[in-house]
């Protein structure tokens, strides 16, 4: 390396990439963005964030926090402000529509802090200095130097790029992770499918208060039932309603290359046949033609490390999980979080490459357990919600019990402490 300022490449401009070259850039750190698509952009739904992702904003950047907070939405009733969701029973067919039974509900302490995805995105784009992004450049291979030169990202179009290190943003199917794995063939370099999939909606409020009542249309609810579960929650300043309906199945994902798929409602119907009044007006509200997402995460194979030499995996390309917890992206952030307080530390430049092996893996020790265990503990809460949990089926007080202290583990966690451990670590490392 030519000198003490650090150059690291980050590929992918999803919510881990932006969120972290702003945490970067926000500690004098040089970073490049390279992005397959032609621009910055995230599909029209809605994703909740923890109080854990909140605090995690505060520490990558006080701007992306107030970004954040331009664009989030809480539920709209004052005395609902901190309830995540109400957790009802979806399959109550004696209940009039909007009056399910209440089996119980989980609180934080700013409830569901949801925003719409394309307007966060658009909020972090605006943070991004010019000349950070370059656009179209899927990323095919990386070339590691023999000693202290720089790191080589090959992209699809044939052009080249080099970087002091490299993270890789990339997302559930990851580049940088098949590379690191040793190619497409190799365990946990592709996304395995969860069997559940998940159809989406936005319905404008005005329309969901009159069809749902306004309890139901303008606060958090997540309607369990056999198999399947639908949640809802606002966006949009409360102008719009978030659907998410979950269902189970035996079958394949017909193409693990696309992992959306256009259907129609008729097929929503049919999945949620059993379900009460409720979740069929809900279904009403989608549009008749929408598409399907087949639930994927990393969860067969996890990676041994999230870092190779001076490359490392960040967010969704380093511990994809499927959203029953709506904890993803807000673990992504607290990857960002990490990993730019380690890159900041004084030390590291004045170490050069080695200084940044240790960052990475400093990271990926300390990130591998949290990471991993939110992509298993995920996939038993799809599983909760379903009423297909071994050894607890259609028990609500069971299910409360361990919704409650699995989501509280992630909500609790204090990015200063998982700051602090990473950098003790980083610290041994340097030492050793
Ligand atoms: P991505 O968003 O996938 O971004 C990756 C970026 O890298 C993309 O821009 C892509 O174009 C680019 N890229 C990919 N390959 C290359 C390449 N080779 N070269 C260059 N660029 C490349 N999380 C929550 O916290 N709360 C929720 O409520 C929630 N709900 C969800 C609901 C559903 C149905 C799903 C599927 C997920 C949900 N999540 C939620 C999870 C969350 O969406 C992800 O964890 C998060 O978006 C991952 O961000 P990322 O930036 O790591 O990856």
């Amino acid at each position: 390396m030519d000198d003490d300022s650090l150059n690291i490449a980050i590929v992918g401009g999803g919510i881990s990439g932006l969120v972290l070259a702003i945490a970067l850039i926000r500690r004098g750190i040089k970073v490049q963005v390279y992005e397959q698509a032609h621009a910055f952009g995230e599909i029209g739904a809605g994703v909740a964030f923890g109080p854990n992702s909140v605090r995690a904003m505060q520490a990558c950047s006080p701007d992306i926090h107030t970004a954040f907070h331009k664009v989030a939405t809480r539920n709209q009733w004052p005395d609902k402000r901190n309830v995540w969701f109400d957790f009802v029973d979806g399959y109550d067919k004696d209940a009039p529509v909007g009056k399910e039974k209440l089996l119980f509900t989980l609180t934080t302490e700013d409830g569901a802090n949801a925003v719409h995805r394309a307007h966060f995105l658009d909020e972090l784009v605006k943070l991004v200095p010019d000349g950070v992004a370059h656009f179209k450049k899927h990323l095919d291979t990386l070339k590691l130097p023999d000693g202290d030169g720089k790191v080589k990202l090959l992209f699809h179009d044939g052009t080249e790029a080099e970087a002091d290190a490299v993270i890789g943003c990339d997302g559930i199917k990851s580049r940088t992770r098949a590379w690191m794995l040793g190619g497409d063939d190799k365990p946990g370099a592709a996304p395995v499918y969860t069997y559940k999939y998940a159809y989406r909606g936005l319905i404008p409020m005005q329309r969901a208060v009159d069809e749902l009542g306004e309890d139901n249309a303008k606060n958090a609810k997540m309607h369990l039932g056999q198999d399947g579960h639908i949640l809802t929650f606002p966006v949009n300043k409360g102008e719009t309603m978030n659907v998410v309906a979950f269902h189970a199945t035996e079958d394949d994902w017909p193409d693990a290359r696309h992992l959306t798929r256009s259907t129609e409602k008729k097929h929503v119907y049919e999945d949620f046949g059993d379900f009460g009044p409720t979740v069929q007006k809900i279904i009403d509200l989608l549009e008749p033609n929408l598409d399907c997402w087949a639930i994927f995460d990393t969860g067969d194979h996890p990676m041994e490390a999230y870092n190779q030499g001076r490359v490392c995996c960040l967010g969704d390309a380093a511990h994809a999980t499927s959203p029953h917890h709506g904890a993803g992206a807000g673990i992504c952030i607290e990857d960002a979080a990490v990993m730019s307080e380690l890159l900041a530390e004084p030390s590291v430049a004045q170490a050069g490459a080695r200084g940044l092996e240790a960052v990475f893996r400093a990271f990926s020790e300390c990130r591998r357990e949290r990471t991993q265990w939110l992509v298993r503990s995920s996939r038993r809460t799809g599983e909760l919600y379903e009423w297909r949990a071994e050894g607890v089926g259609r028990d609500v007080g069971k299910i409360f019990a361990e919704c409650r202290e699995r989501d509280e583990s992630i909500w609790g966690s204090r990015i200063g402490d998982l700051v602090a451990e990473a950098k003790g670590g980083l610290a041994a490392i340097l030492e050793a």
